[in-house]
């Protein structure tokens, strides 16, 4: 959805009708190291501001996107092809977002003092102090252009970073308005800052940052994780899905019809955590099927403006509607049909139908390789065990879902290798920011949110302090075999279990 207008610029249009809704500038990677530099150069005075000192600064974006949050919905709206109701959901993160890691800051990332684990060490006081990295480049996506370039963000400038975010190519606009507002409207420190372009600015950012959280595909992912190897640096990795959602046979069908529906279709399936493949108990396989293809075959598609009127709104990315259309024309000719939907909506506009897939099986590309898209495959499976089987069979582990008595649900849900199970609900792991969230297998390395979520973007320091001592320690020179003998009898006393060996006796 972008073309280079001439080599400096990106053009974005609107991928509910393909018109021009704005251009930025595409930064060389000469730009992007300077852009680095001078926030680095302004991180330590921002460092030294102290958890509530940031936090009232990040305080002052919450309350600027509160103020400015038509605004803000109108410039989503028109890079991403979103419908209205799929924007609110970012902002609404977000300020929660701000508050939970402001009012968590110190807890998480405040000094500590340990204690030590043997009375050996009685002597010293040890501390743990949390300093951030630097500076935290961010690389994003398209799909939740907000919630996964300033989401990721938050955390790191709360912890004392400063921050430079490369945001997707498909989806400029919207975060480079929020700098703006920072570094003008707000006023705040030039901790902050954003570069555009493609492959080459996202790896000029790797480059020079000390730590990069990196949100988008597997392939992308890799990538990134060999060039940051390049420089020893470190990254968090937040990458794709294909979530399985269980419906056991007790399950209220009725909901777990409705959650398939919102949880496929929602941001028209472009959610790493999108509900893709379904597996259904055989004696409610026929009634949930029904009802998920009335629900998803009566959603309205198509652009809205302010006023919520429409469920379903384009895709942001016409290379991810040729990837949806591919699998879905696989599967249909491996014998897959379609209960409702299976093609792409002719434009104006770049739209792919709300569908339903039944008799698919894991021969089809649509069961195995992330879709992101508005699509919702249904298999009937004998039992529970069979459900959890398939549920694992992917290199994927983001999240899942369970839906059936609560007792049983919970069980088979601890059983799925994800790193979240939703349980008689669905996506809603994302906002619930006290809980990690993060890929196991090849969706992930690393975790956002909870302690870890801040705790990532600082290297802890380990103060040792000697409360007292002589002139030398026994450990010290010169050897000798008094003070070798000692140290033997001192390190038997305090680490033996038994009192033989204690007193330097043979076991019996
Ligand atoms: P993508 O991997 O194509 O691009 C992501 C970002 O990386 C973009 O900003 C892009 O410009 C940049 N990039 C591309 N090549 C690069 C390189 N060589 N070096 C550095 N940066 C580079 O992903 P996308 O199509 O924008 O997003 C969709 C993907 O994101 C899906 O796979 C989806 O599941 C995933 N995703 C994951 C999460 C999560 O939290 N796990 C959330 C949303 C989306």
């Amino acid at each position: 959805m972008y073309e280079q207008a001439t080599s400096e610029q990106i053009e974005v249009l609107n991928p509910a009708d393909g018109s021009t809704v704005g251009s930025v500038e595409v930064a060389s990677p000469e730009r992007v190291a300077e852009v680095v530099a001078r926030v680095r150069a302004n991180q330590a005075e921002w460092e030294a501001l102290g958890n509530e000192g940031r936090y009232r600064w990040l305080g002052k974006l919450r309350d600027w996107l509160f103020d400015n949050h038509e605004r803000v919905l109108d410039t989503m709206q028109a890079e991403t092809g979103k419908v209205r109701g799929d924007t609110s959901a970012e902002t609404v993160y977000l300020t929660d977002l701000i508050n939970f890691y402001g009012k968590k800051a110190e807890k998480f990332i405040g000094d500590e003092t340990v204690r030590p684990h043997s009375a050996l060490s009685a002597s010293k006081k040890l501390m743990v102090h949390y300093r951030p990295y630097p500076v935290v480049g961010v690389i994003s996506p398209w799909n939740f252009p907000l919630a996964l370039a300033l989401g990721d963000a938050i955390p790191a400038l709360q912890a004392g970073a400063a921050v430079v975010v490369k945001p997707s190519e498909f989806t400029p606009l919207g975060l480079d308005e929020i700098v703006a507002a920072w570094k003008t409207e707000i006023g705040a420190p030039d901790v902050f800052d954003c570069v555009h372009g493609t492959g080459e600015a996202g790896g000029a950012l790797v480059d020079n940052v000390d730590f990069v959280q990196f949100t988008g595909s597997d392939r992308t992912g890799r990538k990134v994780m060999a060039r940051a190897a390049e420089t020893l640096t470190p990254v968090s990795l937040e990458l794709g899905g294909k979530d399985p959602m269980i419906v056991l046979d007790d399950a209220d069908i009725d909901r777990a019809a409705n959650a398939a529906t919102w949880g496929g279709m929602f941001n028209s399936g472009q959610v790493c955590l999108s509900v893709e493949r379904i597996y259904v108990e055989e004696p409610a396989y026929d009634e949930f099927v029904a009802k998920l293809t009335k629900e998803v075959g009566a959603l309205r598609q198509g652009a809205d403006g302010r006023k919520p009127a429409k469920d379903v709104g384009a895709m942001t990315s016409p290379n991810q509607t040729a990837v949806v259309k591919a699998q879905v024309e696989d599967a249909i000719a491996k014998g897959a049909r379609a209960a409702t939907g299976g093609k792409a909506v002719e434009g104006p506009g770049d739209y792919f139908e709300p569908t339903v897939l039944v008799d698919v099986d894991h021969s089809m590309d649509v069961m195995r390789d992330e879709t992101f898209g508005p699509v919702v495959c249904v298999m009937k499976v004998r039992d529970a065990e069979q459900a959890l089987h398939h549920a694992n069979d992917t290199r994927y582990g983001l999240a899942a879902t369970v839906f059936g008595e609560k007792g049983r649900a919970e069980a088979l849900g601890r059983r799925i290798e994800a790193g979240a199970v939703n349980v008689n609900d669905v996506i809603v792991n994302y906002v619930l920011m006290d809980v990690p969230m993060g890929g196991w297998k090849e969706s992930g390395v690393g975790f956002r949110h909870g302690e870890y979520g801040i705790k990532k973007y600082c290297r802890p320091g380990s103060l040792i302090v000697s409360r007292f001592g002589g002139k030398r320690e026994p450990t010290w020179y010169p050897y000798t075999k008094a003070r070798h003998g000692l140290v033997g009898r001192i390190a038997r006393m305090f680490n033996a279990r038994d009192w033989r060996r204690r007193l330097g006796l043979r076991p019996r």
